[in-house]
């Protein structure tokens, strides 16, 4: 017997968990393409293979998704790897195809699964869903505002309250590595007193340090140099726009100098939407202004750009853990139960007829009892139950029963999809 890969999850139709009900991923992928329908965003689609060099280059050799999560392939001289995040290839699909050759900013959204070869937790998977969406071609802090509401909006709609937005700036590609200096120069004789993993980071990527959770290093960092001190004139004027504009629609938000993101090409504009009732893993989507991607990956001009990337797993577990409605499956308008050959014959031939003319109908291609066929039928929650045996054979009439009153009728064969679609 083999069981699914760790870190990875079989989607069953009607399970008990929320997270892996297919049912509920309809649902919240079918409100999320109409959001994004409503905001004017189009879905972009790329391969879940790319090739490992964009991703290198694209998230930086010394983040921890490429350092140490990537699912890579070799085949050939080539490596490939599974896609652990959207951006990179988004931008590689915008430049390589010109999108900027086309009229106005591109605004793309994209759902589907990605691949990081994380410790495998609650809230955490190896293949895990992303959905988001980016503004690309316009610095205008109007489009960091836009890719904000329309992250909350997705929230919102889903009655999902609680969630802590923060929000801070990085600077610009000019001043973000002088902040790097100036804090590695003030770690360095903390040295000891880090953690290991921060320790790495120190040489690898020390703004990741200002994310830690250890009460020590939290400590240490209270006096470490401050983000903001660094960052130059014009960062901090559209800093200012975006929080005006975010006020002006009423996103909440707060304040977070600490705040930086894992990847290398965020500049000025960062954010995290955290959510508590989640466990460890509580963040459910984040992002930024990534000034820097496409000239990380070739381009020969910079391309402003702006987006957000959501986890789906997070969005339904936080949905379940808050108590924010959950569809349910709808019920089945009929089903057929039927006893005997000829009968058994004369309900697959209805059934047909009447899913052609729209309604959901069930039926079961096996032998059971006709008691068995109604547990099916009540499991279902269908609305009318038709019940074709004998009796009904011989008079050519169906009985039809209505699961809700009880109450039962016969209607000829010839009249039954008219009588039941009108
Ligand atoms: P990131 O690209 O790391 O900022 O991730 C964006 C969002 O994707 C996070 O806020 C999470 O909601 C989700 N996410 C990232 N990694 C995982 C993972 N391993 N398992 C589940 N969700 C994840």
């Amino acid at each position: 017997m083999f069981r699914n890969v760790e870190g990875t999850n079989d989607l069953l139709p009607g399970a008990q968990k929320a997270i892996v009900r297919t049912e509920i991923w309809h649902h919240v992928e079918e409100v999320i393409h109409q959001i994004m329908l409503r905001y004017g965003f189009s879905e972009i689609r790329t391969p879940i293979l790319e090739h490992t060099g964009l991703i290198a280059r694209g998230i930086g050799q010394l983040t921890d998704i490429v350092s140490k999560e990537m699912f890579t392939l070799e085949r050939g001289d080539t490596s490939y790897v599974l896609r652990p995040e959207l951006t990179a290839p988004i931008m590689r699909s915008y430049l390589q195809h010109h999108l900027e050759q086309q009229s106005g900013v591109q605004r793309l959204y994209y759902l589907g699964p990605c691949f990081r070869a994380e410790r495998p937790q609650k809230g955490r998977y190896r293949q895990f869903h992303q959905f988001g969406a980016e503004i690309i071609g316009t610095d205008d802090p109007r489009a960091d505002a836009e890719i904000i509401t329309l992250m909350m909006e997705v929230y919102d709609t889903f009655e999902l309250t609680g969630a802590k937005l923060r929000l801070n700036t990085l600077g610009s590609a000019e001043t973000r590595p002088k902040y790097r200096e100036a804090l590695i120069e003030y770690l360095i004789p903390f040295g000891d007193a880090l953690t290991a993993i921060s320790r790495e980071r120190l040489s690898r990527n020390p703004l990741r340090i200002l994310d830690t959770k250890v009460e020590a290093e939290r400590k240490i960092l209270e006096n470490a140099p401050c983000l903001p001190d660094y960052v130059d004139q014009e960062s901090l004027s559209n800093y200012e726009s975006l929080k005006r504009l975010l006020r002006a629609v009423e996103i909440s938000f707060v304040e977070d100098p600490m705040l930086v993101r894992g990847l290398d090409y965020y500049t000025r504009t960062a954010f995290e939407l955290e959510y508590g009732g989640i466990g460890a893993q509580n963040a459910l989507a984040g992002g930024g202004r990534y000034d820097l991607l496409a000239s990380a990956i070739g381009a020969k001009n910079p391309v402003p750009a702006v987006g957000f990337a959501a986890g789906m797993e997070r969005l339904i577990l936080a949905m379940e853990a808050s108590g924010a409605p959950l569809p349910t499956v709808r019920p089945f308008d009929i089903w057929i139960v039927s006893l005997g050959e000829t009968a058994g014959k004369k309900a697959f031939e209805i059934t047909h007829y009447l899913r052609k003319s729209g309604l959901r109908v069930g039926m079961e291609p096996t032998k059971r009892s006709m008691k068995a066929q109604m547990r099916l039928a009540n499991r279902a929650d269908a609305h009318r139950v038709i019940i074709l045996a004998e009796q009904e054979m011989q008079t050519e009439t169906a009985t039809v029963k209505n699961m809700l009153t009880g109450e039962q009728k016969s209607i000829p064969f010839i009249e039954l999809v008219e009588n039941l679609t009108k």
